[in-house]
Order: structure tokens, then sequence, then C-alpha cells
């Protein structure tokens, strides 16, 4: 391998031109032993943003990325498989899917992040349980997956450390949006993190990263074909996020919503999306696609959660009592001005609203209120009248003002409504 010369390597993408795959791996080793800097990389990634990379290129790019730490081996568990969501509101997805799946035969040993801008994280809602603690040695991850089918911890820094770094870099140099660096960033640390089936759901609409089906499409064609060509089975589902998934936002208030719904007494889009995800998965590890829903009837899967909490220094007592789950003490209705249909509860501004009470963070490694969230009484297609409250708000009394402008801008009441599918497109 010759020396690398990072301001030709610059050069050629900001000409728009193809890197080959020695060149990329070349220039990503030298910035790994410090002999290529940091604002190089970042001119690299602003180039990339302009200029796109090839399918080549950004199978180089997450191979590199994958390889650049430890690589988890889980070919000796049953079934071992993950999922992975863009990103969403009310989005307790995996606290009920991964249990499901795990109840149903599989091994779910996944690694989840916290809160990302507007976005919730399963690690921030998994902490609203006292005791609850996701930053586990790989060691224990292990010996977990083993014992209980079912660990979820805090996304290891030793996981494709070179993704940490670019994403740092791209975070401060509004390089994040670009779908090749998207897509290889998410599947390089699912590479790395061992399991033989995938699989990712892509939200869209206001309240995901992706605003539409073309761009969401897009960025889940790309990623199955970067699972695939790394011999892994991946499949993507496709679901609207124009408004919250479920009714409960909000950390502490989603693990309750998940709780209940692992009791049968969930949400019916919840479940619905819980359900088709579950199905992909069983389908590609040849396991019959019923069995999460006859887990989900018998109280399997609650069981394991509760086992996964226990395991991992929580109360599972809290996961079959939820009702016993702290929130914040005070709760304030937020009422309809006028009477009609539930036309539009926008995810983005009851986000903000969330954001406002505390439950997210504004700036990094901000401490955050598990107990505050905003509670939707009605969703989208419901009839209202004046009056009538529309949700909850769950608060200490902080940015209590700024989340009632949020929800006045969310809730949108109309003569009629006509209410989005929930799931869009599937692509295996
Ligand atoms: N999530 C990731 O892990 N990486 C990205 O680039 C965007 C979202």
């Amino acid at each position: 391998m010759g020396a690398v010369n990072p301001v030709s390597f610059i050069a050629e993408k900001r000409a728009g031109k193809e890197h080959s795959a020695e060149a990329l791996e070349a220039f990503f080793a030298a910035y790994l032993a410090g002999q290529v800097a940091d604002y190089q990389v970042a001119a690299w990634l602003m180039a990339v943003c302009f200029q796109g990379l090839s399918p080549q290129e950004t199978q180089k790019l997450t191979e590199v990325m994958a390889s650049s730490g430890k690589m988890l081996d889980l070919s000796a568990f049953p079934h071992p498989v993950d999922k992975h969501s863009s990103g969403g509101v009310g989005d307790k997805t995996s606290l009920v899917l991964a249990p499901l799946l795990a109840a149903a035969g599989c091994t779910v040993a996944k690694m989840s992040g916290r809160g990302l801008g507007h976005t919730g994280g399963t690690i921030d809602k998994l902490e609203s349980l006292p005791g609850w603690r996701g930053e586990l040695s790989e060691q224990e991850f292990l010996a977990q997956a083993s014992q209980v089918g079912f660990v979820l911890a805090a996304q290891s820094a030793e996981l494709a450390p070179l993704d940490g770094r670019l994403y740092a870099l791209r975070d401060v140099t509004a390089t994040v949006d670009s779908l090749p660096l998207i897509a290889s960033s998410i599947m390089s640390k699912k590479l790395a993190a061992g399991a033989r089936s995938i699989i990712l759901d892509v939200k869209v609409g206001s309240g995901a990263f992706m605003r539409t089906q073309e761009e969401a499409r897009q960025l889940a064609m790309t990623m199955v074909a970067l699972g695939q060509a790394a011999r892994r089975q991946v499949r993507a589902v496709l679901s609207s996020m124009e408004e919250p998934l479920g009714r409960a936002v909000g950390n502490a208030l989603e693990v309750v919503e998940a709780a209940r719904t692992l009791q049968g007494e969930g949400p019916r889009d919840l479940e619905e999306l819980v359900l088709a995800l579950a199905r992909e998965v069983l389908e590609m590890e040849g396991l019959e696609p019923e069995r999460a829903k006859e887990a989900l009837r018998s109280g399997a899967g609650l069981a394991k959660l509760m086992a996964m909490v226990e395991a991992q220094g929580g109360d599972p007592a809290l996961i079959e009592h939820p009702e016993r789950i702290e929130l914040a003490p005070h709760r304030l209705a937020f009422s309809a001005t006028q009477a009609g249909v539930l036309a539009r509860v926008d995810a983005r501004e009851v986000a903000q609203a969330v954001l406002a009470l505390g439950g997210g963070r504004r700036i990094k490694g901000e401490a955050i209120d598990h107990g505050v969230g905003v509670e939707l009484i009605h969703k989208v297609g419901d009839s209202v009248k004046v009056g009538e409250p529309l949700a909850w708000i769950y608060h200490r009394g902080r940015g209590v003002e700024e989340a009632e402008q949020a929800l006045a801008r969310a809730f949108l009441v109309a003569p009629e409504a006509k209410p989005a599918p929930l799931i869009l497109e599937v692509i295996r």
C-alpha cells in the first residue's frame, strides 16, 4: 500500500470521481493511525455530501467501519437477530418486539442508542426503571444472551469505533445528512454486532429523519444491499411516523405502554407494527411467523421483558405492574378548542413538547427527566368535542407553556380526516 495523499484523495471526491477500494481502505487506515487529520476527513465528508458515493464505495466504507473495532460473533447462539429503527417519536417498538422474538426462540443481543435530536432512544427509556443498567461488559452481554436469550445494552465504543469518530465529525460539520453516510454508519454497527438476520424499521414522515417515502425507500434499499453484501439476511419495513406511534411519548410513559402492550392492552398501531416486524424476522430465520402472536397472547413475551430487566438490575415487578412506574407528579389536560375529527397529530411537535418538559436532550450529555411526557388520549380519525382533553401532559413545572404551544401546533381538528396506513412498504 503506497503512502496516502489526503489532499488528492479529497480532490478526487470533490471532482465526483470514484475511489478504489484500496484507496478508501488506505485513507481510513491512515486516519486511524493519526496520519490524516480530522479537518481532512471533514472536508472529504462534505465532498461526499455533494458528490455521493457509488454502491461499491458505500459497501467498502461500511466494511472498513465495521472492521475498525471488535466484531461480535453470535453464530453459536440460536437464531441471532437484531433490529434497527431509523428513529421516531413514541417509538417503543424494540421494547415489545425484542422480548416477543426472544420468546419465539430467537436470541436478541441488541445494542441500542440514546435519544438523538427530537427522537427517543431505548436506553433512555429503560433507565426510567431504577437500578436498570445498560452499560455492560462484552462478557456480561454474551453471558446474558446465552442465559436469557435477550440482552439490551448501550452501544459499545469498541464496535465500529471509526463510525463513532466520523459521526462526531459529521455532527459538527453539517454532514450527517447524506444517504450513503447514514446507511453505512447504521449498517457498520449492525454488522459488527454480529446478528444473522436484521430487520430495519425505516420511519417516514414529520417525526422521522426521512420526510418522504422515496427517500426512506432509497435508504432502506441501500441498507438491505449492504447487509446482503456482508452475507446477512436483511429486510426493511417502511412505516409512517406522521403521528407518534402508540399513545405515550416520554421515557417512563413509553415503558409503561410497552409493558401494557405485552399484556395485550397496547395501542393497535404499536401492536400492528411489532407483529409485522416480527413476522419478517421469524420468516428470515425459518421460524413459524405466528410464534410472535402466540408469545403475545400467552404472556411469554412479557416474561422475557421481565427477565431482561431483572438480569440488568431492574425490578421486574414494575413490568408486571406498570402502574407502579414513577411518572412526573403533575398531570395537566390539553383540550380541544374546536369540535370535529382529529386530522393531524404532528409527531415532531409532540416531540418538541416532551423536549420542553425536560424529557429529552437539547445539549449533548444533558440529564433528562424520565417521568415527564405526553399521553395522547386521541389519535388521528377520532371525533372530538370542544373542551375534551386531547392529551395529558405529565410535568414537574418546567416548560409547560412551551409544551402547550407545541401541542397547539401539533393537533389539527377538521370536519373530516383520512388516517394514513401505518405500514407503507416491505423491502425484502
Ligand atoms: N444513526 C446512525 O447510527 N448513523 C447515522 O448516520 C444516522 C443515524
